[in-house]
C-alpha cells in the first residue's frame, strides 16, 4: 500500500538535503509504480531483471530504472537498452559486458562500483583493493570502453542498529570516493554519486555523504 504523505515528506526532506531519492519496487505491482509516479516520482529501483523487464513494458517510458540488484554478466543484455543507472558493478568481467551491451544499443550506461562496508557474508561487493584492481584493468582499456561511464560508488551498511557501525561504515565508503574522485577521477565532474541508505538507514548516509538513497519499505510498505 503507497503512503503519498510518506512519499512527499520524504521527498522533501531528501530535495532539501540534495540527495536523489530512488524508490525501491522490487516485489511490488506496476500500480503501486504508477501512483507514485503519478505523484512526481520518477526514479525507481529494481532487483530482478525479469520483473524489471516487464515493469518498464508496462509503465511510462520516462520512469529512470535503476538496477540495484547482484547483476550477471548473461542478463545485461535485457536490460541495456533503457536502463538508467546500474548500482551494483563489482567486477571487471560485468563492467566489459554492460560495455558491450551498450554498444549493441548505440548508447553509454553509466554505472556505480559497489562497495563492500558491511560487516556481513552475505552482501556482494569489492573492497578498496578490489576496487583499485578493476580501476586499473578499466584504464589500460579505456579506448575500448567508451560506452560505460563510472559515476561513483554504491554501498550497504551492516543491517544492525547500532548507528555509530553504521556511520563509520559509510563515512568509509565515502572517504574511498573522494580518494577517487582525487585520483582517479580527477576533473571527471560526472563521477559524482555516493549511493548509500535504505529505509532505516537513509538519514545516517546522508550525514556521512550519500547523494542518493535507495528506500523501499518505508514507501510500499513490507515485501513478503
Ligand atoms: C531492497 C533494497 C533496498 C531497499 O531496502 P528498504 O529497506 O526496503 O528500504 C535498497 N538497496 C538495495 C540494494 C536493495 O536490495
Amino acid at each position: 500500500m503507497i503512503n503519498l504523505e510518506v512519499w512527499k515528506k520524504l521527498h522533501d526532506e531528501l530535495t532539501d538535503a540534495n540527495t536523489t531519492l530512488i524508490a525501491v519496487s522490487k516485489k511490488k505491482p506496476a500500480s503501486d509504480i504508477k501512483a507514485l509516479y503519478d505523484a512526481g516520482q520518477r526514479d525507481f529501483g529494481e532487483n530482478y531483471v525479469q520483473e524489471l523487464v516487464a515493469k518498464q513494458q508496462e509503465l511510462p517510458t520516462d520512469i529512470q530504472w535503476h538496477y540495484i540488484g547482484h547483476l550477471q554478466s548473461n542478463k545485461v543484455k535485457y536490460i541495456a537498452p533503457f536502463v538508467h543507472l546500474i548500482h551494483a558493478v563489482d567486477s571487471f568481467k560485468l563492467l566489459k559486458e554492460i560495455n558491450k551491451q551498450a554498444a549493441n544499443n548505440n548508447r553509454t550506461i553509466d554505472v556505480l562500483l559497489q562497495m563492500y562496508i558491511a560487516d556481513e557474508d552475505t552482501k556482494f561487493g569489492m573492497d578498496e583493493k578490489e576496487i583499485l584492481d578493476l580501476l586499473e584493468y578499466y584504464t589500460a582499456q579505456i579506448n575500448d570502453l567508451k560506452n560505460v561511464r563510472i559515476c561513483g560508488l554504491m554501498g550497504m551498511a551492516s543491517n544492525t542498529s547500532d548507528t555509530e557501525k553504521v556511520k563509520a561504515e559509510f563515512a568509509r565508503l565515502h572517504n574511498f570516493f573522494i580518494h577517487l574522485a582525487e585520483t582517479t577521477f580527477f576533473n571527471k565532474p560526472y563521477f559524482a554519486i555516493r549511493s548509500i541508505g535504505m529505509s532505516a538507514d537513509y538519514k545516517t548516509a546522508i550525514a556521512a555523504g550519500s547523494n542518493m538513497v535507495r528506500i523501499g519499505s518505508m514507501l510500499f510498505g513490507s515485501r513478503n
